[in-house]
């Protein structure tokens, strides 16, 4: 599912923190143009913690939405869920949220559009529905099986536990079946109108390691894991950029930083990107993985 959202966070602070090179930039919510260093400067977060931005990630943004502003798929495709009652606007989010972890998004698309179709997105719906019924509907969306049945046992908790409706807090969302951080920030967004933290895909911690935005902790190491992706990117990346960075780095690896043959060639942002051309993939009978020929981490 793709974010179509304009929440706006707090003010974050920034501070010079780099004299050697200077640029010019300009914060959305200061209005006024500063001179940061050019590799580097400092940023707070809500916490009031200074933390260390990579040089450059707003020429590397503007670049990326620059060059995803034609593409239709950047502005997201929700179907009709803005004239259902809030209740029921909220379950749908949540289900199709589900839906479409590892499945692509036409799939998630067809199989949400088959629930709605069959009146099966509610929770007192879908808890009355018989589970084969459900696995035909939304096949064949990955793991559609325990999709199924973690469908009913959310909408069995929903209506007894929550009227029907949807938890609103990341921690309660987390104790539902399948529903993991990635989800859990994306309903909050999206169902709740609050922004609790970055959703980090697969395409959002694959970009953010190759442009060297974030790191194991205390380390030059990319990160392994989204959850790891996303507590590093929310230390430096100022709140009101949350909730854009999904749909957009979403769009740009489906199109140009793609998780197999990036194509650098047709980037705007290759001269700010540590892992321009030098990500390439092995072909092989048995093995067809990303691999990097020089580390990026040294950068
Ligand atoms: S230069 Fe290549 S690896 Fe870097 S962001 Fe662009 S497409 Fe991705």
């Amino acid at each position: 599912m793709l974010l179509q959202c304009s929440n706006r966070g707090s003010n974050s602070t920034l501070v010079l923190h780099n004299f050697k090179q200077r640029c010019t930039f300009t914060h959305p919510k200061l209005n006024t143009q500063k001179k940061f260093g050019q590799l580097a400067y400092r940023g707070t977060n809500e916490l009031g913690q200074f933390n260390e931005c990579p040089a450059n990630w707003e020429n590397v943004l503007e670049g990326i939405r620059k060059m995803r502003c034609s593409d239709a798929e950047a502005t997201g495709d929700r179907e009709d869920d803005d004239i259902l009652p809030l209740k029921e606007r909220r379950f749908a989010v949540l289900a199709s949220s589900l839906l479409s972890s590892q499945t692509k998004e036409h799939v998630t698309r067809g199989a949400t559009h088959r629930l709605r179709q069959n009146g099966l997105l509610t929770a007192n719906a879908l808890n009355k529905a018989d589970e084969e019924t459900i696995k035909k509907l939304i096949y064949p969306v990955g793991f559609y099986i325990r999709k199924a049945s973690n469908l009913k046992k959310i909408a069995h908790i929903c209506l007894t536990k929550y009227d029907g409706d949807i938890p609103n807090s990341i921690e309660e969302l987390l104790s539902l079946p399948g529903v993991g951080p990635k989800i859990a920030h994306l309903v909050m967004i999206i169902g709740w109108n609050n922004v609790q933290g970055i959703c980090v895909d697969t395409h959002v911690h694959r970009i953010c390691n190759r442009l060297g935005w974030v790191s194991r902790s205390g380390t030059k190491q990319r990160t392994s894991l989204p959850e790891e992706t996303r507590k590093a990117l929310q230390r430096w990346l100022p709140r009101e950029e949350w909730v854009a960075i999904n749909p957009l780095l979403v769009g740009f690896g489906r199109t140009i930083c793609t998780a197999m043959r990036p194509r650098c060639g047709e980037c705007g942002v290759s001269r700010f990107c540590p892992s321009a051309f030098k990500e390439t993939s092995i072909p092989s009978s048995n093995s067809n993985k990303s691999v990097l020929n020089k580390k990026p981490e040294s950068s």
